[in-house]
């Protein structure tokens, strides 16, 4: 089915606001077709994480690769990502149609779509995100929960080979977000995408990812499987973040 996703890699990553460091020396490698977990209190760096591999922020010091090749050198547009916020951020004048078509119609010209094909592209990813009734409809119609349905369906129209979900449920209840998490477990096992997504929930991290990655104040703590981060808790319990 297609190519597939990519590796990423991030080798001594150093970002600094003033003379602070929010990221200080990160090294990550996340595998091909991987749904990793970034885990941390607020301000501990996730988001600026996101940011640097989306392409849009840059790192002072540090490596970004993507399948072992440079993607520092290439801009947001060029790096095949897509990106996810947590309040979902659709447009609200336009319909859930185009609000999802947005991505296919801004392409630049050499690889844009036709009508058609766009059209078949939107229904594709409505069914696959299970909303295609909803199509007409404007954000303000639907539910927080359809709403980042829309929203992913949106960030994987230009087919990304790395989604990034910067703290996707957060603005939901917890209903909502205990049956989105199963929601996006199964579909990532449908596409062909590497994807990192961020919370501050450890139980979200612990049942959604097949890796954990635990951060603290700029540094990466502790990296494991759901169950090793889950038997060995001491870490992040020092930094006191369980249960926030
Ligand atoms: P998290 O996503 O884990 O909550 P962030 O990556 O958003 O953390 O932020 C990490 C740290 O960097 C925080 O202390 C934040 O205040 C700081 N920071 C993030 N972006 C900026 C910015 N544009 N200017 C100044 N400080 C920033």
């Amino acid at each position: 089915k297609g190519s597939c996703c990519v590796t990423i890699e991030l080798k001594n990553i150093v970002k600094k606001f003033g003379a602070f460091a929010a990221l200080d020396n990160v090294d990550l490698k996340v595998a091909n077709g991987e749904l990793l977990a970034l885990l941390g209190p607020s301000g501990s760096g996730k988001t600026t994480l996101l940011r640097i591999i989306a392409g849009l922020d840059w790192p002072d010091a540090g490596e970004v690769s993507f399948d072992g090749q440079d993607a520092l050198s290439r801009g947001a547009g060029e790096r095949h990502v897509g990106f996810v916020f947590q309040h979902y951020a659709l447009f609200r004048h336009m319909t859930v149609f185009e609000n999802v078509a947005f991505g296919l119609r801004v392409q630049p010209r050499a690889v844009r779509k036709d009508e058609a094909s766009i059209r078949a592209r939107v229904k594709e990813l409505l069914d696959l995100v299970q909303l295609d009734w909803l199509s007409d409809r404007y954000p303000n119609q639907l539910s927080g929960g359809q709403r980042q349905r829309i929203a992913l369906a949106r960030a994987l129209a230009i087919e990304p080979r790395i989604l990034l979900l910067d703290e996707p449920f957060g603005a939901l209840d917890a209903k909502v977000r205990k049956e989105l998490r199963q929601w996006l477990r199964s579909l990532h096992s449908e596409i062909n995408v590497t994807s990192i997504f961020v919370t501050h929930d450890q139980e979200e991290a612990l049942e959604v990812a097949n890796r954990v990655v635990v951060m603290d104040k700029g540094r990466i703590e502790q990296i494991g499987t759901p169950s090793e981060v889950y038997d060995d808790p001491a870490t992040a319990f020092v930094h006191g973040f369980i249960g926030e």
